[in-house]
């Protein structure tokens, strides 16, 4: 029995390490310098996009949800092939969330399926870049105006990536990335908010931190002393610290070696599996530049869950990402239905994520392959 091969991890080097300790050995673990670092080494990779960093890709959803204001009586348009804290954090800020189906090929939130579910309410337009392969973000855009809402970007999966020829994080009005372990770049947990408007930048910085206004400028009081400051607005406290940062910029500096060796296994898969009548491998779309985060094959004829067991039982850890939103049961209890959204429906019954991360080998994909080409008969 060969070791167990799970469907993403990190990849660390003695760099990464280095770049840890030396904070750990020095005086600011959070709060100092390694912060900016690393907001201005992500923002080399959005297309020279400002940005935040916090403590989790959820915290940055919840983030830029706070920066867009949304509250009780808005409403947040957004797909339902997504993890569900891109719809968990818009509902934490009372507002309401419309699922609008996705595109049968890609697993993007589908432009028209957006179109029909806006509303006079509607303040954001939320879409996903799903296993790092860009939504239709010019279409969207053009949605997201025509209803005078926003458009927030969960670039989760897809940091790295362009669509036509422009960088994710430079896209949208808000992108949010996460740096979870099996993301494309990790600082253990982490992540981020993107955007060009310096208000919506302004606003992401108080609710990370508790809306503490420091600058005597901006105070109500600012003759108080020297060390009085003010909370102007409610936050959190959401500060990614130092030693996390230093792991990040570190990261970064790989995340074109990355991107490469993902988009080389991803070929591998599809060479592979493209004569195996039973399956169909990831669409890609014209202008699309994608940064693979997952590997999504779709599994014909009802055969996923069996396919599922027996790679388990192969020791080879495949997962399905995602079950649609709505039908985790606190959506279910607000009244979600099962099958609001059929494209996803067939999507979520025949989706299989096969590993991959950057330090996959090239005999690894070929045993899944195997594996997969045996359970259906294919020599
Ligand atoms: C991972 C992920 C998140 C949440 O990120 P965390 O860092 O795990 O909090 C949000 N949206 C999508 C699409 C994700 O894949």
């Amino acid at each position: 029995m060969t070791d167990f091969l799970p469907y993403g991890r990190q990849s660390m080097t003695g760099d990464d390490l280095a770049a840890v300790v030396e904070v750990l050995r020095g005086d600011r673990l959070t709060t100092g310098p390694a912060v900016a670092r690393f907001e201005s080494d992500l923002a080399a990779h959005t297309g020279g996009t400002p940005t935040v960093c916090v403590t989790s890709g959820t915290a940055a959803l919840h983030v830029a949800y706070a920066a867009a204001g949304i509250g009780e009586g808005d409403e947040v348009v957004t797909s339902p092939m997504t993890f569900v804290a891109t719809a968990s954090t818009a509902l934490l800020h009372g507002a309401t969330v419309v699922f609008a189906d996705i595109e049968p090929d890609t697993g993007n939130l589908d432009p028209e399926a957006a179109k029909a579910a806006l509303s006079p309410r509607t303040a954001v337009v939320a879409a996903v870049d799903y296993a790092g392969h860009p939504a239709e973000l010019d279409d969207l855009r053009a949605v997201a105006d025509s209803a005078g809402a926003l458009l927030l970007e969960d670039a989760a999966h897809s940091l790295g990536g362009s669509w036509h020829g422009r960088a994710v994080g430079s896209l949208a009005d808000l992108t949010t990335f996460s740096f979870f372990p099996t993301k494309n770049v990790t600082t253990a947990e982490g992540g981020a908010v993107a955007t060009p408007s310096a208000a919506l930048i302004e606003a992401a910085r108080a609710f990370r931190e508790h809306g503490l206004v420091r600058e005597a400028a901006r105070q109500r009081t600012p003759d108080e002393g020297g060390w009085h400051q003010e909370v102007h607005t409610l936050g959190l406290n959401y500060r990614l610290p130092d030693v996390l940062c230093a792991l990040g910029s570190s990261q970064l500096r790989r995340l074109w070696a990355f991107k490469r060796r993902r988009a080389e296994l991803h070929a591998r898969y599809d060479a592979a599996l493209a004569d195996v009548a039973e399956v169909r491998t990831p669409a890609r779309r014209p202008g699309a530049d994608p940064m693979w985060h997952l590997y999504p094959l779709r599994v014909l004829d009802g055969a996923r869950g069996a396919l599922y067991d027996h790679l388990h039982r192969r020791g080879i850890g495949v997962q399905v990402t995602y079950l649609p939103v709505y039908r985790h049961p606190v959506f279910a209890d607000l009244g979600y239905r099962p099958g609001l959204c059929p494209n996803a429906e067939r999507f979520y019954s025949q989706q299989l994520s096969l590993p991959l991360f950057a330090d996959l080998t090239d005999s690894d994909v070929d045993r899944v392959c195997a594996e997969i080409r045996s359970f259906f008969g294919v020599t």
